[in-house]
């Protein structure tokens, strides 16, 4: 695992606790992006869903992980760049919605800059290709 999340609490001030280190242990999982009801499903025995709730918030507002809506309006967690600050996200990058398995990726691209209209500031521009991602693309019959 990449990810260690006892460093990742220091490194942000945040209290240690097992459920937050649980939290990011279970989203450094997968190389995809991890559904708000999946978290709920996986942790529901170990944390309930207001702290679960309650933790994934503190996360966002720190700069650790960031939110990407699926084309269900379901909450995504993955996460973030090294970037990333406190005030600041930086995921400039597209996201990937497959089609076929529902997961979302973050893609390693940047995303195109979109110059935006006179009296206009953007603070986030959300990028999201669908389609089939590598694996449900590799697992199909040739
Ligand atoms: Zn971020
Ligand atoms: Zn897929
Ligand atoms: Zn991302």
């Amino acid at each position: 695992m990449r990810l260690d999340p006892s460093a990742i609490l220091k490194e942000h001030e945040l209290k240690h606790t097992k459920q937050r280190v649980r939290v990011l242990e279970e989203i450094a999982l997968d190389t995809a992006a991890i559904s708000q009801p999946e978290l709920e499903k996986k942790l529901g025995k170990e944390i309930d869903r207001v702290t679960l709730y309650r933790i994934l918030n503190i996360y966002e507002d720190k700069g650790i992980l960031h939110r990407i809506m699926d084309m269900n309006g379901t909450a995504n967690y993955a996460i973030c760049s090294p970037s990333c600050t406190e005030d600041h996200h930086h995921d400039e990058h597209v996201h990937f919605n497959c089609t076929s398995c529902a997961k979302i990726y973050c893609l390693e691209v940047n995303a195109p800059k979109v110059k935006m209209p006179a009296g206009y500031t953007a603070k986030t521009i959300n990028t999201t290709a669908y389609g089939i991602c590598e694996k449900c693309n590799s697992s199909k019959v040739q």
